[in-house]
């Protein structure tokens, strides 16, 4: 479903070039989690930044479901931007709209009819367990709450995959459990592929089928969960 193929990606920066991923090769499975888990400077960022479109390859290829992403232009790269949810350690919530409104948010920029939005940001809300809280805004909710918002948004589009950016280092062990079981619930009842990045090998355990180590740009190793992270 996902295929990435000797993706390379070097900045250029004051200094010199940083080559952030030094050909990664992955595949990635309909309906699966995979996760992805290094330390910080490792190239994860890097990595999901460039399968949702935000920054280009220096080479390599990315396909989704058999399309190359890395030769979309224009309409197109915008149209598979927007099938690919995305959701973040910050949540990146609209202060300045509520529940509702930061929901709706991708569909309004997707051009959905009205009639559509309403109804499916009703189903969105109630998915995600928000039907009480549509009117409320981001400063009234809690941090688990506002992930729930991100997950919703992120799912609005109904995308082929949903990318996750360290979605729960700034929660509570208890948010985390809950934004850990929503996300499982959600691959279950959707055949969503998830591929998450996190430095925490306990999210990892708790939900991922297979996971990837990068270390320097590189993969240094992949497989089942219970294979990588072998019980003492
Ligand atoms: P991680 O998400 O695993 O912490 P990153 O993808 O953020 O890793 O960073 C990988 C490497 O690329 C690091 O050496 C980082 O300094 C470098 N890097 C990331 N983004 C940029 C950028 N915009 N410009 C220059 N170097 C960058
Ligand atoms: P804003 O101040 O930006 O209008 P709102 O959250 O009140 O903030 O509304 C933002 C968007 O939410 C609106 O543009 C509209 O598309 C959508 N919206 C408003 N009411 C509803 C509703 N009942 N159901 C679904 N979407 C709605």
């Amino acid at each position: 479903m996902v295929v990435i193929k000797n993706l390379v990606k070097e900045y250029n920066t004051g200094h010199g070039k940083v080559t952030a991923l030094k050909g990664i090769n992955l595949r990635v499975r309909e309906g699966e989690i995979f996760g992805i888990i290094g330390p910080s400077g490792a190239g994860k960022s890097t990595l999901i930044r460039t399968i949702n479109l935000l920054e280009k390859p220096t080479s390599g290829e990315i396909y989704i479901n058999g399309v190359r992403l890395t030769s979309l232009k224009g309409k197109t790269l915008r149209k598979k931007r927007q099938k690919i949810g995305m959701i973040f350690q910050h949540f990146n919530l609209l202060n300045s709209r509520t529940v509702r409104g930061n929901i709706s948010f991708p569909l309004e920029i997707a051009g959905v009819p009205a009639v559509e939005r309403e109804e499916r940001v009703e189903r969105l809300m109630e998915l995600v367990g928000l039907g009480d809280r549509a009117d409320h805004y981001p400063s009234q909710l809690s941090g688990g709450q506002k992930q729930r918002v991100g997950i919703a948004r992120a799912l609005a589009n109904n995308p082929d995959l949903l990318l996750s950016d360290e979605a729960t280092s700034s929660l509570d062990p208890e948010s985390t459990e809950s934004i850990l079981n929503l996300l499982s619930r959600i691959r279950e009842e959707m055949n969503l592929t998830i591929i998450l990045i996190t430095h925490e090998m306990e999210v990892i355990k708790q939900i991922c089928d297979r996971v990837a180590v990068i270390e320097g740009g590189k993969i240094i190793e992949e497989g089942k969960v219970i294979d990588v992270f072998a019980s003492p």
